[in-house]
């Protein structure tokens, strides 16, 4: 039953018409307990209140089915707007984006151009910038431009997904670039052919790379609500002498807050993931995807209005 409404929600989300009409009709069934606002105005004041609490944040302008120039360099309008409010507001964030938004399926040129624009800023405003991963159509492209800019920026890290056959070789072949890596099991539906079907192989990929990663020297994010995946971390670290700077555990707003806290007290960094802007629905349905145990809260949310 679970599986059900998981393939549901991901289809839903991948709806273009629902899209339109929830960008249309604002943020609501609770999408707020995800969603940080649709402002950036409103997305700041969340950021000082997690910063007030010593977490630091990743912020993303929500935006799903670019489809042309004009969009992607409307988005990437918006990423500078966040990274400027950033700078100017002296908030302990991150930017974070998907590649797609950027223009990826349109050319290679405009995303180059796009990030170009959106990594000065960043640099103008002291911000580092992480490139989400999105399905694995778009994975090879993403590294190859993550590769390519690596090259010209250093503040500039991606996501690398624990569910993929590929990402042990991903984790190899990038650790000449010395890369500060997200590490995450991974969101989309995924053929066998290129992921593990099995949540147990994801498990052990996850901790493999964790592992590979942080002994390699390099900055490591490992991006999970997974508590076996942070007790995971917590004693590799310790029988390592992995110094606290050389990672941290991020999380998504909304979820596992109390624990968000808990391991800020315990002295470990955490980053959580704030995402914005009017196209919250693709992202919401991917959360309810996840734990549809949050469909019970969404409900509550719809009759409570
Ligand atoms: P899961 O295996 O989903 O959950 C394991 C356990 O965690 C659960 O059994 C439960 O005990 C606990 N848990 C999970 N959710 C909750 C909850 N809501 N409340 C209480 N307990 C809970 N995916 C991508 O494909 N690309 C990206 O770029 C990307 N970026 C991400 C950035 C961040 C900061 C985070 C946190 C995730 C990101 N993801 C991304 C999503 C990721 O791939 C997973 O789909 C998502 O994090 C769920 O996997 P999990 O590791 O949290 O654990």
């Amino acid at each position: 039953m679970e599986q059900v409404m998981k393939n549901a929600f991901l289809f839903m989300s991948k709806n273009k018409f629902l899209t339109k009409m929830a960008k249309k009709y604002g943020l609501r069934f609770g999408a707020g307990r995800f969603v940080a606002g649709e402002t950036i105005d409103l997305a700041t004041k969340v950021i000082q209140d997690l910063n007030k609490k010593n977490l630091k944040v990743t912020i993303d302008y929500l935006g799903e089915f670019v489809d042309t120039v004009e969009e992607a360099n409307e988005m990437a309008d918006h990423c500078i707007e966040a990274i400027e409010a950033i700078g100017k507001e002296k908030l302990n964030s991150q930017c974070s984006l998907k590649m797609t938004s950027m223009g990826l399926d349109i050319s290679d040129e405009l995303v180059l151009s796009n990030m170009r624009r959106i990594l000065e800023a960043a640099k103008k405003n002291g911000v580092f910038v992480t490139i989400d991963m999105e399905d694995f159509t778009r994975c090879e492209k993403t590294i190859r431009i993550f590769k390519q800019l690596r090259s010209e920026y250093d503040n500039i890290g991606t996501v690398i997904q624990a569910y993929l056959y590929r990402t042990e070789n991903d984790i190899t072949d990038l650790n000449s670039l010395k890369p500060n890596l997200r590490l995450v099991k991974g969101a989309y539906k995924e053929p066998a052919e290129v992921a593990f079907p099995e949540k147990k192989d994801v498990d052990e990929n996850f901790k493999k790379i964790i592992k590979m990663h942080l002994l390699n020297g390099n900055f490591t994010a490992i991006a999970s609500h997974d508590e076996a995946m942070i007790e995971y971390t917590k004693q590799l670290v310790k029988e390592h002498n992995i110094p606290n700077d050389q990672f941290e555990f991020q999380m998504l707003y909304g979820i596992r807050t109390e624990r968000q806290l808990e391991l800020v007290k315990e002295g470990y960094n955490m980053r959580v993931y704030v995402p914005y802007g009017t196209d919250w629905y693709g992202y919401f349905m991917r959360r309810l995807a996840e734990r549809p145990a949050n469909v019970a809260f969404v409900l509550k949310g719809m009759f409570s209005k």
